[in-house]
């Protein structure tokens, strides 16, 4: 080959190398764009049109990307209306349950947060935009080194995951402001409520497993005393009893 031949073929091989780069890039882009744009449509066709109008809980569901917290491959259904699978039969909630849960439980950035059932960790992570620190218990410890590993790389840095027994609560970090429950025990658990502050409330779907449960929002009174709302129907996966 001679010299000139070899000029051009390695022009050509920089350019084309380069042509690779900057379409890998422009894809890339145009990807996340598509997910912003998919995640905004998600807040006002699933969540604004079914009553939710907290701006705060808003703004945090548009800013969570919650592709990046189910499984790879079903990255492209996860602006649905729909619970996803997450692996050990596990589900990350439909994105109007998150967003309603979030609501009631009237979150202000003075908060301490409990959540019992990390899971993917999105929960959590729509709470760290709307709280001062979020503590998140898992009992599946596959799931909750991923999901503060993910937390971690995300920037998520005021959640704190713990695997353990969510019926333990977090005796160490209480009293908690606000608890919220993310799989569905028969009764409330005592120590939950024991681990609530006066003047707190706990979000949390109760009721017979397997079955409907019924969100409950439980508030704390300044006297200890205990009052319970009964919201809407709901189908949690149990909150298991350790054996
Ligand atoms: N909030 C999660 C979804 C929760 S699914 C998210 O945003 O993705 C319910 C989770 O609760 C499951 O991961 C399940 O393993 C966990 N769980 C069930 N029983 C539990 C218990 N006793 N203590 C802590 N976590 C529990």
């Amino acid at each position: 080959m001679n010299r000139k031949k070899r000029i051009s073929l390695l022009s050509a091989g920089i350019w084309y190398s380069f042509f690779l780069i900057v379409a890998g890039f422009l894809s890339g882009q145009a990807v996340d764009g598509n997910y912003d744009l998919l995640r905004e449509r998600m807040v006002e066709r699933q969540i604004v049109a079914r009553g939710v109008q907290d701006t705060s809980v808003l703004a945090a569901m548009k800013s969570v990307p919650r592709h990046l917290f189910v499984p790879e491959d079903l990255r492209s259904a996860a602006y649905s209306d729909r619970p996803l699978p997450i692996g050990y039969g596990q589900t990350i909630s439909q994105p109007y349950i998150v967003a309603y849960m979030t609501e009631l439980l009237e979150v202000n950035p003075e908060h301490k947060v409990l959540e019992i059932g990390t899971g993917s960790g999105y929960q959590a992570a729509v709470l760290s935009r709307l709280a001062r620190e979020v503590y998140t218990i898992e009992i599946i410890p596959e799931l909750g080194n991923a999901a503060a590993e993910r937390l971690r790389e995300l920037g998520y840095d005021n959640v704190t995951v713990r695997i353990g027994d969510g019926y333990q609560g977090w005796p160490e970090e209480a009293p908690f402001d606000r608890i919220i429950v993310t799989a569905a025990p028969e009764q409330i658990p005592p120590k939950l409520v024991e681990q609530l502050k006066p003047g707190g409330r706990m979000v949390i779907p109760t009721g017979p497993q397997w079955w409907g449960q019924d969100l409950l929002v439980v508030e704390k009174r300044e006297d200890g005393s205990i009052k319970t709302i009964n919201t809407i129907p709901v189908r949690f996966v149990p909150m298991v009893k350790e054996k």
